[in-house]
């Protein structure tokens, strides 16, 4: 028979949630902030079919926007930076999304445990 587990142990599916946020950490890669915008812009030349009517406009033109301290700082790409940029910035998404769940479940497990231990 197995022994029966103290009042403070995590629950077991707490333990386990959290080990498979971890491991979900552990294999995202590179974690790019910020987002990128993709725009069609005119040229700015009268002749350039960008003026006509209806407008054809230039692009699309891929930038990078990321804000730090109040600033925002961005940066011109081309089509395969871009690309490139997608997966980075979707990992660093992901790794918000997991750190707060990791947050939100220590929060109930941490509650849970010291709940479950009496004031001195
Ligand atoms: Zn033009």
């Amino acid at each position: 028979m197995p022994p029966r587990q103290a009042p403070s142990a995590p629950r077991a599916g707490g333990a386990a949630k959290l080990q498979a946020l971890q491991q979900a950490v552990l294999i995202l890669g590179f974690v790019r902030p910020g987002s990128l915008v993709r725009r069609y812009m005119p040229c700015g030349n009268p002749a350039c079919r960008c003026m006509g009517r209806p407008p054809r406009l230039h692009g699309p033109y891929h930038q990078w926007t990321y804000k730090v301290a109040g600033r925002t700082k961005t940066m011109r790409l081309s089509e395969e930076q871009a690309r490139l940029c997608q997966d980075w910035l979707r990992n660093h998404k992901q790794l918000k999304r997991l750190v707060r769940q990791m947050e939100q479940l220590s929060l109930r497990e941490t509650d849970r445990i010291l709940g479950a231990i009496s004031r001195r």
